[in-house]
């Protein structure tokens, strides 16, 4: 894949970019390297001055900043602003934070005693250079969501961002180092997917994160694994969104289709497949319809747009794909089902019911504006759907009934449970899934703690 900003809305090239070449990536390690060695002996008190900097720099270049991403990628240019101010909010978050996320642990007297110590620490000290493998679907959340913390624990970053994106990665590059980080502390990489192995096996490098497709999270697992190396992968999702008879279902409805195509339908916590209970489901699935076909589609730098086109032409056809082999498989088409006439890499919002075990869209990822949509008879039947996926990032419930509301958080093969909403990520709260979503978790003090080096202090 060139690295280039292509124009999702009418498929223009508009800059390209050179890879950077052995050299180049021979310097910028070793500036990882010669950096970490005193940027790890900061204090949290100068770290946090640096991040608040650099939040209230991006906050000053939000609208030119959602402007690129949107050109980039195409996602809606109001999404691109809030995008951009979620930024600077996690980034002061971990810069207030992590002082206190990361300090010492002291175990408890009697195990101390009974270990024959005096006294016994637990310190969070920084690993080193963490390479970060990123996807353009959040182009900038992505990359703070790692970088904020990271560089809060003492660490260096390098990023090698999604090949479509090029100027938002140089543009994180060049927003650390104005706001006083020194040169090594945050380096972008513009290089493809194939230089990726050989980086990951430099011993400088010590660790890494990736957040996309799950080809790509094993290539860099297997690497690390083989180099053992500490990873976080963060892949896709299918994330179940359940609707039970004691549901509100205007409402639930209603954020059913923000749910379904936030960011064009690209998210990895979007939710994608709507289980609802027979006895509202032809209610349920009446209003979402309405919803999904009200929406407006268009280009995404207008202030009105609710659904612009997708990132890549590649990413449109794997979805037409999807939906082709659903609808040649008995799937009925609720609404959409097609692409719009006219330039871009568009696709109507889109619901399918009757969806069969066979049907490839029930195990892969739809990554656009597609919905799913199942009947249950009863609770078990609707937990048996939600856990029947590869994946296992996070999941929606929709229900009043706290009997119900424990038996889901027991037995909900995710991440994350949430109630009478939709998922959102917050930098508080831990965010990440299991199965083949990947595994570690970002944000919150777990997020910090991922890449930390845990050393047991021990004083006889
Ligand atoms: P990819 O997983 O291919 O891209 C994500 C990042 O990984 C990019 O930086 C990419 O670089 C890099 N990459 C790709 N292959 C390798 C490799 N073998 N070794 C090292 N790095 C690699 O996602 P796509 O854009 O191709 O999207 C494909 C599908 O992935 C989507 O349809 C969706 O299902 C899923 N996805 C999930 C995301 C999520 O948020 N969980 C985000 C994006 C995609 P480069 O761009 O240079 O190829």
């Amino acid at each position: 894949m060139p690295i280039a900003t292509v124009n999702p809305a009418n498929g223009e090239t508009l800059k390209t970019y050179e890879a950077m070449g052995e050299q180049e990536i021979e310097r910028r390690l070793q500036l990882a390297e010669a950096t970490f060695r005193t940027y790890r002996t900061t204090t949290f008190d100068e770290r946090a001055r640096l991040l608040h900097r650099a939040a209230d720099l991006l906050e000053e270049d939000q609208q030119d900043i959602a402007r690129v991403m949107t050109t980039e990628m195409g996602k809606p240019i109001q999404q691109a602003r809030a995008e951009a101010a979620k930024c600077a909010k996690a980034m002061r978050w971990y810069a207030d934070h992590a002082e206190e996320l990361l300090a010492d642990e002291e175990p408890a007297n009697s195990d101390v005693k009974d270990s024959g110590a005096s006294r016994v620490r637990v310190r969070y000290r920084p690993l080193g250079p963490v390479l970060a493998v990123m996807p353009w679907n959040f182009p900038l959340w992505q990359v703070v969501r790692f970088a904020a913390p990271a560089l809060m624990a003492g660490n260096v970053g390098l990023l090698k961002h999604a090949s479509n994106v090029p100027q938002t990665a140089l543009y994180l590059e060049d927003l650390f180092h104005r706001a006083g980080f020194t040169e090594g502390t945050f380096q972008t990489l513009l290089i493809g997917s194939g230089a990726v192995d050989e980086i990951l096996r430099d011993e400088r490098v010590k660790a890494a994160t990736l957040t996309g497709s799950e080809p790509a999270g094993r290539a860099v697992a297997s690497t690390a694994g083989e180099m053992i190396k500490k990873t976080v992968l963060e892949l896709g999702g299918s994330d179940p969104f359940v609707v039970m008879p004691s549901a509100d279902i205007d409402r639930a409805a209603e954020v059913a289709v923000t749910a379904r195509v936030q960011n064009n339908g690209q998210s990895c916590i979007a939710a994608k497949r709507f289980i609802v209970h027979t006895d509202v489901y032809d209610a349920f699935a009446e209003r979402f319809a309405e919803g999904m076909k009200a929406l407006t589609v268009g280009d995404p730098m207008a202030d009105d747009t609710q659904v612009g086109p997708l990132s890549s032409e590649q990413g449109l056809r794997d979805l037409e794909e999807l939906v082709d082999d659903a609808v040649r498989s008995g799937a009925q088409v609720l609404c959409g089902g097609e692409r719009p006439e006219g330039p871009g890499w568009y696709y109507t919002p889109t619901i399918l019911a009757g969806i069969t075990r066979e049907m490839r869209i029930h195990r892969e990822e739809a990554f656009g504006p597609v919905a799913t949509l199942y009947r249950a008879a009863d609770l078990d039947e609707a937990v048996l759907i939600a856990n029947d996926s590869p994946f296992g990032l996070s999941s929606n419930v929709w229900t009043r009934d706290e009997a119900e509301v424990d038996r889901f958080v027991r037995d909900l093969e995710a991440g994350g449970v949430f109630f009478n909403g939709m998922t959102a990520s917050h930098p508080a709260f831990p965010f990440g899934g299991v199965k083949r979503s990947g595994y570690g978790r970002e944000l919150s003090g777990h997020g910090i703690r991922e890449f930390c080096n845990i050393t047991t202090v021990w004083h006889g």
